[in-house]
C-alpha cells in the first residue's frame, strides 16, 4: 500500500519589517516580527518513480512545476543531505496567495520538508530542519515555527514570541505579484543617500503581541518595505484607503506585497472590511484569517 503524509502550513504577515541598508552581499540586515495566520497550503508526499510537483488551487498555474519549486528544492535538500534519492510526488493544494508576500513558496518548501522527512523516516531533529529551512529561503524556518516570532539577520535567525490573544485580519488580494528582489531594489533606489537607521524590534509591539492588545497592535505595526511596494504598485494606495475607510484599525502592505493586511477589532468587522474591501474594486479577493496559527504540522 502507498503512503502518503500530507502536512498543513501557514501564512505569515510581517507586523513589523525593519530594513537596514543593502549589504556588501546586497542582502538587508533586517528585525522581522512575522505572526502565522490561519491561511493555509497542504503539501502531500507520496512514494513515486521520480521527482514530481503537482498544484491545484484558483492560483495554482502561477506555480513553478520544476525544480525551482521550493517544496522540490526542500525535498531535494533533504535526500542529498541523507544519501537518498528525492523520488517522491509532491502535491501542493495551494490556498495562500502566489507572490503575495505572505511566504506562500517558503511555506510549501518548509511542508515538504516535514513531509519528506516522515515519508522517508529521515529522522531530521527539528535542528537540522531548522537549518535546511535557512538554507531554502529567509521565511522559511518560520513557516516551520509558526506562531509569532522575531526574525534578525536575513529575518531567518529566529526567537519565538509570545501570543496572548486572537487576532482578526483581512487580506486583499491584489491583482498579479510583486518579485521580492525588484521590491528590495526600489527599496534601495528610494532611500539610496540616505542614512538607513539599524533595524530594531519595536518594544511596543512585541508588548501588544504578548497582551493579545489589538489596538496597541494597530498603533505599532510598521513596514519599511511599504514605500517601495507602493511606488511599484501606486494602486495600492487605494486597497489601502478603502479598508481604513471601511473600518480597519490599521492597514499595511503584508511584506513585499502587493497583499494588503488589515487588523480589525473582531469577527464582525473583519467580515465589513472584508466586504467592502471586495465591493470597492480595488483588489481580486478579500480574505478574513486569525492569529496565531501553528507552524507546519503533519495532518
Ligand atoms: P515572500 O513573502 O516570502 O517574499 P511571496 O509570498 O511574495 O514570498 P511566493 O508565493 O513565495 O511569494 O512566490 C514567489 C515566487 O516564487 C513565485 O512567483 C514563484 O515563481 C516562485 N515559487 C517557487 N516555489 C513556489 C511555491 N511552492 N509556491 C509559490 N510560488 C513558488
Amino acid at each position: 500500500m502507498t503512503r502518503s503524509v500530507t502536512v498543513r502550513v501557514p501564512a505569515k504577515v510581517n507586523v513589523q519589517l525593519a530594513v537596514g541598508a543593502a549589504r556588501p552581499d546586497g542582502f538587508h540586515d533586517l528585525a522581522n516580527v512575522f505572526l502565522a495566520v490561519g491561511m493555509y497550503d497542504e503539501v502531500t508526499a507520496t512514494p513515486a518513480d521520480a521527482l514530481r510537483v503537482t498544484c491545484s488551487g484558483p492560483d495554482a498555474g502561477l506555480v513553478p512545476l520544476d525544480a525551482t519549486n521550493l517544496a522540490a528544492r526542500a525535498a531535494i535538500a533533504l535526500a542529498e543531505r541523507h544519501g537518498i534519492a528525492p523520488d517522491v510526488h509532491l502535491h501542493i493544494a495551494k490556498d495562500i496567495p502566489v507572490a503575495g508576500g505572505m511566504a506562500g513558496g517558503s511555506a510549501d518548501g518548509a511542508a515538504a520538508l516535514l513531509a519528506c522527512d516522515a515519508l522517508w523516516g529521515t529522522g531530521a531533529g527539528r535542528e537540522e530542519l531548522l537549518a535546511l529551512c535557512a538554507e531554502l529561503g529567509s521565511d522559511v524556518p518560520f513557516s516551520l515555527t509558526g506562531g509569532a516570532a522575531l526574525g534578525v539577520g536575513r529575518g531567518e535567525r529566529l526567537t519565538p514570541a509570545e501570543v496572548g490573544g486572537t487576532f482578526h485580519w483581512v487580506f486583499a488580494v491584489a491583482d498579479g505579484g510583486l518579485s521580492t528582489p525588484a521590491v528590495y531594489g526600489e527599496f534601495d533606489r528610494l532611500t539610496a543617500g540616505t542614512q538607513v537607521p539599524e533595524p530594531t524590534a519595536s518594544a511596543a509591539l512585541l508588548a501588544a503581541l504578548r497582551t493579545g492588545d489589538t489596538a496597541a497592535l494597530a498603533d505599532a505595526l510598521s513596514n519599511d518595505l511599504q514605500a517601495a511596494a507602493l511606488s511599484l504598485r501606486p494602486s495600492l494606495a487605494d486597497t489601502l484607503a478603502a479598508g481604513t475607510a471601511a473600518g480597519a484599525l490599521a492597514a499595511l502592505v503584508s511584506g513585499s506585497g502587493p497583499t494588503t493586511a488589515f487588523l480589525t477589532d473582531g469577527e464582525e468587522s473583519a467580515r465589513k472590511v472584508a466586504d467592502a474591501l471586495l465591493t470597492s474594486g480595488t483588489c481580486r479577493d478579500a480574505r478574513v484569517a486569525t492569529s496565531p496559527a501553528a507552524g507546519a504540522t503533519v495532518l
